[in-house]
């Protein structure tokens, strides 16, 4: 039996799925189990920023699973200080506290936790189109209808607000808000970057009403839009910021980065027993290393620039915009995105949806320069 009747007789059958069975990856290249190869602009949906098969983060994950898989923080460990040193590093000096978790939608969890705990109030102002995961706090701060729908009543106190809006923001944060919660470029809503105004305003009325500023960095975080992190392109350092995704090199993980506008955090008020585990700590400090020393966010400035260029040269009567920030980039058609993802499969070219009609591409970080030219042809074929 193939893999695919195998995994289809047991799953969930909650996940879209296609006919493939990836078996295999090198850097940005990936291949199926009969030996067919793909450029890969999935990237693991954001994981893999530093490609598949870094041996530095393989050796790092295989060392440690030797010494010492887990250690929770009953205890202190070698390795998770590390780690909270390489984060120390590369992010604003005034985010020097940390609590690792496993996932994105637990990062997005225990920020908004903290943000209630901080402040003493219950408010959450998130944006529409905005995306946070799917666990019941976040899936309250989530927008997308076809996520929710089954799901309510939702955790009370959260609203909405129309991103890229900056006037309805004065109305909606008040001194009754813990946090305001948003994406500084909306990954599954659509691939939509924030404007300056939006953040800068949203950063002026947490500061004004004395609600923390979230920043949900799960997507757009490690070099994915061309700087280490989204923030430093608009000057803003949040009161929480959310991890995730890339930050160990396919180790699952989540973090808070977080200020001392936090305050100190009532003991075992949250916790989780993964959390801060040896394991994934060794594969975030090799991981880190390696962003710093392939001066990834330079790769995503330079392959995003590279792909933007090229789709946005595209002419065809389908394409409605191309848009993006660095290497997370997509293009909205005027109809459905489904058939050009098949398309370029077909072709080769593995690609992300962003709601029903965009494409996204987000690969490997690693991704090459012919690889871009290619993925941009079968884009150009796809849509003739
Ligand atoms: C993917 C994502 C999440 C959820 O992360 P999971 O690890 O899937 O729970 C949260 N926020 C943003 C912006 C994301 O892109």
């Amino acid at each position: 039996m193939s893999a695919i009747e195998r995994e289809s007789a047991h799953t969930s059958g909650l996940y879209q799925k296609r006919d493939l069975v990836i078996v295999r990856g090198r850097d940005a290249t990936l291949w199926d189990a009969d030996g067919r190869e793909y450029i890969d602009c999935v990237g693991g949906q954001g994981i893999a920023s530093l490609g598949h098969g870094n041996t530095a983060v393989a050796d790092a994950i295989a060392a440690q699973a030797r010494t010492l898989a887990s250690a929770t923080e009953l205890f202190y460990n070698d390795r998770r200080a590390e780690l909270y040193d390489a984060l120390a590093r590369i992010l604003p000096p005034s985010l020097d506290r940390f609590f690792l978790c496993n996932s994105g939608t637990e990062a997005v969890e225990g920020a908004l936790k903290f943000a209630k705990a901080a402040t003493k109030r219950s408010g959450v102002v998130e944006t529409m189109r905005g995306f946070h995961g799917k666990t019941m706090g976040s899936l309250a701060a989530t927008w997308g209808p076809e996520y929710r729908e089954l799901f309510g009543p939702f955790v009370p106190g959260y609203s909405h607000v129309p991103f890229n809006k900056p006037e309805a923001l004065d109305a909606a944060i008040t001194t009754d808000t813990a946090a305001f919660i948003v994406e500084l470029v909306q990954g599954e809503g659509g691939v939509r970057p924030a404007t300056q105004e939006f953040i800068a305003e949203s950063a002026r009325l947490c500061r004004e009403r004395g609600a923390l500023l979230v920043i949900d960095e799960v997507q757009t975080g490690f070099a994915r839009t061309g700087t280490m992190f989204a923030l430093e392109q608009y000057g803003v350092a949040p009161d929480i910021l959310c991890l995730a995704k890339a930050i160990a090199g396919g180790m699952p993980m989540g973090a808070i980065a977080f200020s001392r506008a936090v305050g100190e955090l009532p003991k075992r008020s949250h916790s989780t027993t993964f959390g801060g585990n040896p394991l994934a700590c060794a594969a975030a400090v090799a991981s880190i290393a390696e962003m710093v020393r392939l001066d990834l966010p330079a790769k995503a400035r330079e392959r995003g620039a590279q792909l933007m260029a090229g789709l946005s040269s595209i002419s065809s009567p389908k394409v409605r915009e191309v848009r993006g920030l660095g290497l997370l980039v997509g293009i909205e058609l005027k109809e459905q995105a489904g058939p050009t993802m098949k398309a370029l499969q077909d072709a080769g070219v593995l690609v992300l949806g962003a709601g029903p009609t965009v494409v996204r591409y987000l690969p490997p970080l690693v991704i090459s320069a012919q690889q871009i030219d290619r993925v941009v042809e079968a884009t150009r074929k796809a849509l003739s």
